[in-house]
């Protein structure tokens, strides 16, 4: 598949997506293929190559994605009791555009990069 997933397939709406939150700057909604039984995405939708690299754009848009993983993060947490935020860099970021999973239950025993390349 493509190197980045949000732009050229969520984004796009060429893959279909289920969402769970939209603001101006901000998507969040359900991973197209979970590996743990609650799996949350949340993305800008200005392309941010990672969140050490935020290809010009301002770290505000950074605080703005990070209050929204926040937020469900939250929900998550009173929901199910747990919760965990991740995001990837570098050699285990196969997507190239900031993203953050934000999940709860034990994981589906499928490594989280071949995951999103599948
Ligand atoms: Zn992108």
């Amino acid at each position: 598949m493509t190197r980045d997933f949000y732009c050229d397939e969520a984004l796009s709406g060429k893959t279909p997506i289920n969402k769970v939150f939209e603001s101006e700057q901000v998507l969040a909604f359900h991973h197209t293929r979970p590996f743990w039984p609650v799996h949350i995405v949340v993305i800008p939708k200005a392309h941010v190559p990672s969140l050490t690299d935020l290809g010009g754009h301002s770290i505000a848009l950074v605080h703005e994605v990070l209050e929204v993983v926040r937020n469900i993060a939250a929900d998550i947490e009173r929901d199910h009791g747990a919760c965990r935020v991740l995001t990837n860099l570098g050699e285990y970021q196969d997507s190239k555009h900031l993203h953050f999973h934000v999940a709860s239950g034990d994981d589906f025993g499928v490594n989280i990069e071949r995951k999103e390349r599948s």
